[in-house]
């Protein structure tokens, strides 16, 4: 599980993370606590899968 911050309500939760081997790509994903959309690009740096969560109106 990899913790993302929501760009809309800014809480923090986590998300489960692509296999390393399917980085790098976007997720399509409800924030837990506000279920405002988002999309969560995840890559991966030094053999660690990063991911970053984006707002729709970015
Ligand atoms: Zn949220």
């Amino acid at each position: 599980m990899i913790p993302v911050t929501c760009p809309t309500c800014f809480e923090e939760f986590e998300v489960q993370a692509p296999h390393i081997t399917e980085v790098p790509c976007t997720y399509d994903y409800d924030c837990e606590i506000c279920c405002r959309p988002m999309f969560i690009n995840f890559w991966e740096e030094d053999d660690e899968i990063i991911a970053h969560a984006q707002g729709l109106a970015d």
